[in-house]
């Protein structure tokens, strides 16, 4: 019989596939909309243990996500980053005004819902028959037709020739199987993957595609400041763009050190566009800023800080409980 890779991926996926992920267990667009957005740079793993669930409990139809306030949506994201994934839902939510979208070509016009997540929700809700290109799917093609260079526009061409529009469900979701589990970015598995026959890659995957040049991430150095008043602590909610929603500590680039200030460590956190070094301190100097506000450790819980943020809380915690311990 000739080798066909549709069918052979398919064979493969009823054998292999990761059939009981929650969001495959469903036709309802909402928590399969929300299981792509988490997964955009987060591990299946890490989004199913830890973050899916909770988050469809707290907001379980898209007029609950609607009707919620972005803090709490952005507190149920906390630990997922990238929080403008979280304001694109909310945001998307209220413009559904109750009815998700039908089609694909309807959800690219929702924030946050780019071409191939359209094509995932569509082909998985309503059977839709569009391929799908995220990171694994990319890597797949680029080895099979043995692509060197990365052209999105090209691999879209290539994503509809490979693509099985008669079983557009099992296809893609094989194709996110066989990318996360197969064709791995390093050493990839060909002897078991369902592509080997006509993959014109697989004698040397290395190659395809051809390298990105990195660039080292600048590193932006800051001082990270915790001003304390009666037991209670100065926070801001942040309206710039980056890591707009969420509140934290005062932040600059450089202010001289108050007699008061305490250092209490450094920190470092890893943004996609830069590298933040902070050195965090405790400051009992006078503060007076109207755009912060002063809340109790108790309170702090509740808000939704950034990861840098964080880190100087926790290292405000361990400096407190090292004091209390001293007696101080
Ligand atoms: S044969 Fe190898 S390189 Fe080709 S798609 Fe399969 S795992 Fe990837």
């Amino acid at each position: 019989m000739k080798y066909s890779p549709q069918q052979s991926l398919l064979i493969w996926y009823e054998k292999n596939g990761r059939h009981t992920l929650p969001w495959r267990l469903t036709k309802d667009p909402y928590p399969i909309w929300i299981s792509e957005i988490m997964l955009q740079q987060t591990q299946v793993k890490t989004v199913l243990e830890r973050f899916y669930f909770p988050f469809l409990e707290r907001f379980p139809s898209l007029e609950a996500l609607a009707e919620a306030q972005l803090d709490d949506v952005l507190k149920m994201w906390e630990g997922l980053g990238y929080y403008t994934r979280a304001r694109n839902l909310h945001t998307a939510a209220r413009e559904c005004r109750g009815t998700f979208p039908r089609t694909a070509h309807d959800m690219i016009s929702l924030p946050g819902i780019g071409r191939s997540t359209a094509h995932a929700i569509a082909s998985f809700a309503y059977n839709e028959p569009l391929p799908i290109l995220d990171a694994n799917v990319k890597r797949i093609l680029h080895r099979f037709f043995a692509l060197s260079k990365r052209d999105e526009k090209q691999l879209w061409t290539y994503a509809y020739q490979l693509f099985d529009p008669n079983h557009p469900f099992e296809y893609n979701q094989a194709m996110m199987d066989v990318g996360a589990t197969v064709c791995l970015a390093k050493k990839p598995l060909c002897d078991v993957c369902p592509f080997k026959p006509a993959c014109l890659g697989k004698g040397s995957p290395d190659a395809y595609p051809e390298k990105k040049t990195t660039r080292s991430k600048p590193i932006r150095t800051s001082v990270i400041r915790i001003y304390r008043r009666d037991n209670r602590y100065a926070l801001m909610q942040r309206s710039s763009r980056f890591l707009h929603g969420l509140w934290g500590f005062s932040e600059t680039v450089n202010l001289p050190i108050g007699s008061t200030d305490h250092f209490l460590g450094d920190i470092t956190q890893h943004y996609s566009h830069f590298t933040l070094a902070g050195t965090v301190y405790l400051s009992d100097e006078p503060f007076e800023d109207e755009r912060f506000e002063w809340f109790s450790l108790d309170e702090i819980k509740e808000l939704s800080l950034s990861r840098a943020d964080h880190k100087a809380m926790a290292l405000l915690r361990y400096n407190l409980d090292q004091k209390r311990e001293d007696g101080c």
